[in-house]
């Protein structure tokens, strides 16, 4: 099946193309028909499935198909409720990408971070909001934001936001959202809870689920390695030059840190590309018909250059970074270990990346396993373990606002399930190796 038979209209048929997207993801191809018939969706489906294009595509098509009588002012006719800040700015961006080739203005609304600049949006109008509970509701309350005339509404990651406590802040602004609204709820997961409330505030709804993405991760085997950020280049080094392997992608977060690893590699004889969005369009299709030939055996990219890569047969994935968005990690670590093969995910963590890595565990529900590279010690930074939070702290702190004020500004902190590896409890010196050219 092609989004073209999807019955897509042009313009968000050429965003998807443009995304690299060539055909729809299981979950696409289930839920995108009866989102576009207007039925309300039960949908079991984890992050790394697509499951965004599968509410975005088919809301953004309504948008466009069904524009409003003209109004001096715009009304926000999309609600999309999620659990953390991460996921509100991935799915907006994702929205917007999507959505690129019509007008909309999209609001992303968050705590722990000044109100003003997001009441400025709200005063103008916008047709979408992606937010978190907490402060849209605070928003609302003070009269800013407005969904009473919302025509869609879509609660992701249903599991994790009833997990963070945000169930009676959900019931409150649903009852504020009209009656008629299409409403679609995801989950990774159905316990009880969420049954009940798919039952509440659903009507009819098409069930839709696709295999959870953690079973394609259960094929890779992952570890991590401490190290300090001066010795990444060099640990990396040492990690492809020992290690048997045939395509490897290492993921990077920026541009400038692909071309400089890329370059770094190619000058101590080990042959890489790098992949992003700043090389022409000609110039990245040929690194990856290149990668796919086996010409290139290593590729580095960063996470937005490697979406909609359909490439198989990667024996690696090596973070460089760690991702600062936890479901990059188990999208970039689902490039290996496709089809039922066994494929490996190194990643390299400094002490300052710890509390990504804790994100990225407590997403994935695992611990991963520590590894050691011979030649570097442990980073001597020690970081001690945050202190367990209770619910309500927990889903605070998702949130980004400070526990004490809803609406003052606060740092994220992440509580972890399990035991947790600490750099603190590593312990050891770091072997000062040389300096690399482009050590951070
Ligand atoms: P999600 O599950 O929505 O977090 O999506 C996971 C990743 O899959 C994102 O990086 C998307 O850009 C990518 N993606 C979504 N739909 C497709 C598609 N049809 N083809 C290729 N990649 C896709």
């Amino acid at each position: 099946m092609t989004f073209d038979e999807l019955g897509l209209c042009e313009p968000i048929l050429r965003a998807v193309a443009e995304e690299g997207y060539t055909t729809p993801t299981p979950i696409q191809e289930a839920a995108i028909p009866h989102v576009l018939a207007g039925k309300d969706i039960l949908g079991t489906a984890q992050t790394g499935t697509g499951k965004t294009a599968a509410f975005a595509l088919p809301i953004l098509h309504h948008l466009i198909t069904n524009p409003p009588q003209p109004s001096p002012r715009r009304r926000t006719r999309a609600l999309i409720l999620t659990p953390t800040r991460e996921l509100a700015i991935q799915v907006a961006e994702s929205f917007a990408n999507y959505g690129k080739y019509a007008q909309f203005k999209i609001a992303v609304l968050y705590g722990g971070v000044n109100q003003n600049p997001q009441i400025t949006l709200l005063i103008h109008g916008v047709d979408i909001i992606v937010a978190t509970p907490g402060r849209l509701l605070d928003l609302m309350d003070q009269g800013w934001a407005d969904v009473k005339r919302a025509e869609k509404l879509v609660l992701d990651e249903a599991d994790n936001m009833l997990d963070m406590g945000f169930i009676a802040d959900i019931r409150k602004i649903i009852a504020r959202t009209p009656q008629w609204r299409q409403t679609l709820l995801f989950s990774a997961t159905m316990p009880q809870e969420i049954r009940r409330l798919a039952n509440e505030i659903l009507t009819d709804p098409v069930e839709v689920s696709v295999a959870p993405v953690s079973s394609a991760a259960d094929t890779v085997e992952q570890s991590v390695y401490f190290v300090n950020a001066e010795d990444k280049p060099a640990a990396l080094l040492e990690y492809l030059q020992s290690t048997q392997r045939e395509r490897t992608l290492v993921f990077t977060r920026t541009k400038q840190g692909a071309d400089r690893v890329a370059q770094y590699l190619t000058r101590a004889g080990v042959r890489a590309g790098s992949l992003h969005s700043d090389k022409m369009q000609s110039v990245r299709l040929q690194i990856v018909e290149r990668f796919k030939s086996g010409e290139l055996p290593l590729v580095v990219a960063t996470d937005i250059a490697a979406r909609g890569l359909d490439i198989d047969n990667v024996s690696h994935v090596v973070n460089y970074d760690v991702p600062h968005v936890a479901e990059n990690y188990v999208h970039r670590i689902g490039r290996t270990g496709r089809a039922g093969a066994t494929g490996v995910a190194v990643s390299f963590c400094e002490p300052r990346e710890l509390r990504h890595l804790r994100a990225i565990q407590r997403l994935i529900r695992q611990e991963i396993r520590v590894a050691e590279l011979p030649g570097f010690t442990k980073p001597v930074r020690s970081e001690g373990r945050p202190a367990r939070q209770n619910r309500s702290t927990s889903r605070k702190a998702a949130e980004g606002q400070n526990p004490a004020n809803r609406s003052s500004s606060s740092s994220t902190n992440t509580a972890v399930a399990g035991p947790q590896p600490t750099l603190g409890q590593l312990g050891g010196r770091s072997r000062r190796r040389k300096r690399t050219p482009f050590a951070r």
